[in-house]
């Protein structure tokens, strides 16, 4: 566990609330967290006992998602967006391992992903970490750091895996989208899990969310389709994460964590 003894306030880190990037930390196990973050896991255990394994899907999509873009898709750069703390097979470990040219920019607007995911992250002269807030998306696109490793007259992968959930419906979502999808050319593609208003348990996570960590906005499945208009939805669509194109059979009676998020890739025409 990080050692709460260290200044590091002096990073731009207050441990005395929770992060979003550490509180995923916690449910991926990882070691960049402090107390306020696994109490604040601790409550939503009570309300999600799976949410375990709902970080664990996540990942899995993550993984299965990025493959695609290298692999079929051919794609060889990405911009992953609300990237978080580096942990096992992030994007660019999976995109390279596919075709070792990829280029990958990490985003993220948590100090502790700068200040833990440089060393890990930017391992190789193709992949960097910006620290910079989505809900400034033209700031991101201008950025020097972004510019350098993405060549916007290339197809780009973009990822908003896991963050869009965190953004209230006044700070723009859809605007968010649209702003980074206008700005990369024909043959990129929106790759997009969330939270889903899929079940009382998972209304009560979205309360519970908003409370302690003053984030949340679990969306509908329709919702969440919805920020891929415009664009081509591949098969199979908007669905539960397990079922995004499965390594193996999954049953199709899901438990609630296997319904928490959902998720989808899309091609722009
Ligand atoms: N994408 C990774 C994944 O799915 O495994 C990490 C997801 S984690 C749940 C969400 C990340 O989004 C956190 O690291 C958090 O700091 C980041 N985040 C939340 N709001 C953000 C914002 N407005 N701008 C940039 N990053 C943000």
């Amino acid at each position: 566990m990080a050692d709460e003894r260290y200044d590091w306030a002096s990073l731009g880190i207050d441990v005395t609330k929770p992060s979003i990037a550490r509180t995923y930390d916690v449910v991926l196990r990882g070691k960049d967290n402090f107390e306020v973050d696994r109490a604040f896991v601790e409550q939503i255990v009570r309300v999600v006992p799976e949410i375990y394994d709902v970080a664990t899907y996540n990942r899995e999509i993550l993984g299965r998602g990025v493959r695609y873009l290298a692999g079929e898709a051919g794609l060889r750069q990405f911009l992953d967006l609300g990237s978080g703390l580096p942990t096992v097979q992030n994007t660019h470990q999976v995109a390279q391992a596919v075709a070792p040219e990829s280029r990958v920019v990490y985003v993220d607007n948590d100090p502790i992903v700068l200040a833990h995911g440089r060393a890990l992250l930017a391992e190789n002269d193709r992949t960097t970490v910006v620290t910079a807030d989505v809900r400034s998306p033209e700031e991101i696109l201008a950025d020097p750091d972004v510019r350098r490793l993405i060549d916007f007259d290339r197809p780009v992968g973009v990822m908003l895996v896991g963050i869009l959930h965190h953004l209230h419906d006044d700070e723009g979502p859809q605007r968010i989208v649209d702003t980074l999808m206008d700005a990369v050319p024909s043959g990129s593609h929106l790759f997009v899990t969330h939270f889903c208003a899929s079940s009382q348990e998972s209304r009560d996570a979205e309360k519970q969310y908003l409370a302690l960590l003053g984030t949340g906005r679990f969306r509908t499945p329709e919702e969440i389709t919805a920020y891929f208009d415009g664009l081509e939805l591949l098969d199979p669509g908007v669905v539960p994460l397990p079922l995004w194109r499965p390594d193996a059979e999954v049953a199709t009676d899901l438990s609630v964590g296997q319904r928490l998020m959902y998720g989808g890739i899309a091609r722009k025409p």
